[in-house]
């Protein structure tokens, strides 16, 4: 073998292997290479966190229905074009007492924007929700979950969390609410932040299968023994030895 076809296979292999390590790094759910990821929370109770991605959409308001009826806080990253568009819908998420995160203004994918433009998507969200709801996002989930240098860069000065998901409810293909649940449910285990959508990137497809889905979600995480929290409490550190022993004695000393 020749010199050249020596360093020509050389050269590819390794274009290859730092193209698969950018793109796990960026695509990687539960990746750390680029930056401080959350994708579960915290595991010692039996709780789980519901998160929709991609709103506010038309079918927002009916899944707020729902959770409202079954008394249930989820958290939504909202997308700042949408906000702009359902600038109510949006107000009416948090009057309801649901937590909000940053999801880019317009849903591009980072890795392939620029650091201007990656910069642009999350301060212009940032500010749109913020001056909309009057509550400024702490936490951000990127468009696809695909983080970049630039990414963590914007928010590092937004002073954002990065919170993925552990399981995904795959409502963005086509499919039932009973195909969505048993997605969910299937997967679920304590600490699972789980990934729904109540609004289309594209603003086209209809959410309507995913709020369907949610009293079977809701009955089906019950019979295993899970309840849903807000995503503030399943990514609160646990309690100290100490702290529990605080708790306890003052309900003790409350209930004399
Ligand atoms: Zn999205």
């Amino acid at each position: 073998m020749n010199t050249v076809l020596i360093f020509a296979i050389f050269a590819v292999t390794t274009a290859t292997l730092v193209a698969a390590l950018v793109y796990y790094a960026a695509y990687g759910i539960r990746s750390q290479l680029f930056g401080q990821t959350v994708w579960r929370g915290r595991t010692d109770t039996n709780a789980v966190a519901l998160t929709f991605d991609d709103g506010p959409g038309k079918d927002t308001p009916a899944l707020l229905d729902v959770l409202r009826k079954h008394n249930v806080k989820a958290t939504f990253f909202l997308i700042g074009s949408r906000v702009e568009q359902f600038p109510r819908i949006a107000q009416r998420i948090v009057a309801e007492g649901h937590e909000i995160g940053n999801h880019s203004f317009s849903h591009r994918i980072f890795l392939y924007c620029s650091r201007r433009r990656t910069e642009f998507e999350m301060n212009k969200a940032q500010e749109i929700i913020t001056s909309t709801t009057k509550i400024a996002p702490r936490i951000a989930r990127p468009p696809c979950g695909v983080r970049t240098l630039s990414y963590f860069n914007a928010t590092r000065k937004l002073r954002l969390k990065t919170v993925q998901w552990t399981t995904a409810g795959f409502d963005w293909k086509k499919c039932t609410a009973d195909d969505i649940a048993r997605a969910v449910v299937g997967d679920a285990t304590a600490g699972s932040i789980i990934l729904l959508h109540d609004g289309d990137s594209e603003g086209k497809a209809s959410r309507k299968a995913t709020v369907d889905s949610i009293p079977l979600i809701l009955a089906a995480l019950r019979e295993k023994n899970l309840e849903i929290v807000s995503l503030r409490k399943l990514l609160s550190p646990p309690e100290t030895k100490e702290e529990k022993g605080e708790l306890l004695h003052q309900i003790s000393l409350g209930s004399t």
